[in-house]
């Protein structure tokens, strides 16, 4: 491979790592991805219940291991810069997304009921 293309990102890295957990769970419709202040990220897919539809991937882009810090809290919470989910297309619902999003990312916003 001599072409070269346009200097790769993490974000890209990410993306790849999203479409290949999406691809080993079927009963995924999304992959919630956390963010880590060492830039390890945390990927786990989910199913329509909030489940977890695999089982939970670190991983560092262009690593071959995840930092230190990382093998020894497991990336812990406490250094989670970001955390999201993303969606498989065609996207569930609003109502859905809102409900798993509560349950995989644990945000305090009203519940119905
Ligand atoms: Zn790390």
């Amino acid at each position: 491979m001599t072409a070269k293309k346009a200097k790769r990102t993490p974000e890209q890295g990410e993306q790849a790592m999203i479409e290949g957990i999406l691809e080993g769970s079927p009963d995924g419709v999304g992959v919630a991805v956390i963010r880590l202040n060492c830039d390890c990220r945390k990927m786990a897919a989910v199913n329509i219940d909030g489940e977890p539809a695999s089982k939970i991937i670190m991983y560092r882009d262009q690593a071959e291991s995840i930092c230190d810090q990382c093998k020894q809290d497991n990336g812990d919470y406490m250094r989670v810069t970001e955390q999201f989910i993303h969606w498989k297309k065609p996207e569930p619902g609003e109502a859905a997304r809102k409900k798993i999003e509560a349950k995989v990312l644990g945000t305090s916003e009203e519940r119905p009921n």
